[in-house]
């Protein structure tokens, strides 16, 4: 009888968690040879979210099957939609629609978030576009050629980002060099950010706000703020203070919520509906369940500073939270999650970007500096690593 472990979601989380499962169960030699290891996602590939509010968003990518093979751990496609006493199985549905029950002697899940889309907000299923998801970035994209083809007018040219937080303002500050590039340079291009807060970015503090104010000058988007919008339609949103902007292109970017997963465990979870974890990262109330990435919320430091929904939390806990399982599962000693340095990077489209350290983000970098450190983020640091052995093991290593 093999023992098994289980990772439910192959996003960043979930890649870096099986990499430090295999890493113990290397370092363990004999002792783990039964030892297990089965990757859940619905497809064989990393989706690189933090890229998908850019260009080309088909390319942000990476097959995962090379990696997973060299860390000698077993991948299923399909879709988990059951967890199973609390925790000893799955239901997984697998891509070709049959269900299949896999048995868990350890499950780690890290099934990450979606777009929260107010299903009570008239219009904004079927009418709004996003950049949360692959396919819904590519269905973006096509969108925006089809409307290039389109004569000219105010609506056409407009785009309405709904949100004034993070996703929102990288997504906005990218778009006048996207529209102008399909559009033609001399189109009377519009990109108007809505957002309901007083201040755009109310969660990103004081620091990087010039710097984004100034982006956001330099670059012609508009801000409406301190009115929410209370309905989509097909040309356009309204706006609770009455103004109607007309817009073939309204994208939501209304902020995240954990996968509904988290809601089929005994345990307790917050109003994003990540789970309480441990500072070993197990769950609390479901002893064989580690959770990592956007479904938990952990502890990072002495100060009392919690994970967020953030890629840099996600691949640092799924070390954690991967070398954890396989330990437990041996029996060996588990490690305490800690994650004291914390950076933002912030895309700002043509301006650049403005980069800061701490919680209270104080600003490092901006404009040119700022873009040279998202890049190397978003096009490497992020990235999985080469597939072959022992870089994918390295990769593992918590305190790497
Ligand atoms: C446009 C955009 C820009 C962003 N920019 C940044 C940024 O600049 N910096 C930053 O740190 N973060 C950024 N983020 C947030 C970041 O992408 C997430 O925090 C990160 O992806 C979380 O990683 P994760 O592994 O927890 O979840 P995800 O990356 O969401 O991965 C979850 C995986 O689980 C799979 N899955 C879901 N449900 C199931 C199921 N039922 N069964 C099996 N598998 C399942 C999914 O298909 C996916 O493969 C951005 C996000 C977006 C959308």
């Amino acid at each position: 009888m093999s023992r098994k472990i289980v990772v439910v979601g192959g996003g960043f989380a979930g890649v870096w968690s099986v990499l430090a499962a295999a890493r113990v169960k290397d370092m363990a030699g004999a002792a783990a040879q039964d030892m297990e290891i089965t990757l859940v996602s619905p497809r064989p590939e990393l989706h690189v979210r933090p890229r998908l509010h850019e260009e080309a968003p088909h390319r942000m990518s990476v097959p995962l099957g090379p990696l997973l093979d060299v860390a000698g751990a077993r991948f299923v496609e399909g879709s988990v939609e059951r967890i199973l006493d609390d925790g000893a199985a799955v239901d997984v549905e697998t891509a070709s629609g049959e269900h299949v029950v896999l048995p868990c002697d350890r499950l780690v899940l890290t099934s990450g978030s979606r777009l929260h889309r107010p299903a009570s907000l008239p219009g904004v299923v079927e009418y709004a576009y996003s950049v949360d998801q692959l396919e819904d970035a590519v269905a973006l994209e096509t969108h925006l050629k089809t409307l290039a083809d389109q004569p000219d007018s105010r609506a056409r040219n407009t785009v309405v980002v709904v949100g004034c937080g993070f996703t929102g303002i990288e997504v906005a500050t990218e778009l006048p060099h996207r529209l102008r590039t399909l559009f033609g340079p001399e189109a009377d291009i519009r990109v108007v950010i809505v957002g309901n807060a007083e201040e755009v970015g109310p969660d990103i503090g004081p620091g990087p706000r010039p710097a984004i104010i100034e982006a956001l000058d330099a670059l012609g988007v508009q801000c409406v703020l301190g009115s929410a919008v209370v309905s989509v339609d097909a040309n356009g949103v309204r706006t609770a203070s009455g103004e109607r902007i007309e817009s073939h292109t309204v994208i939501w970017s209304g902020g995240m919520v954990a996968s509904p997963l988290t809601r089929q465990l005994p345990a307790p979870i917050d109003r994003l509906g990540r789970l309480d974890v441990t500072q070993q990262l197990r769950v609390a109330g479901a002893d064989r369940v580690f959770a990592a990435g956007d479904v938990a919320r952990a502890l990072t430091d002495a100060e009392g500073h919690h994970s967020l929904m953030s890629c840099q939390h996600a691949i640092v806990m799924g070390r954690f939270a991967g070398h954890n399982v396989a330990a437990d599962l041996l029996g060996a000693p588990l490690l305490d999650y800690r994650q004291p340095f914390y950076a933002t990077c912030l895309d700002l489209g043509e301006w650049g970007a403005v980069y800061t350290e701490g919680w209270e983000r104080e600003v490092k970098l901006t404009q040119a500096e700022g873009k040279a450190r998202k890049r190397l983020i978003n096009t490497q640091w992020i990235y999985p690593p080469a597939a072959n052995r022992a870089d994918a093991l390295a990769a593992g290593n918590p305190f790497i």
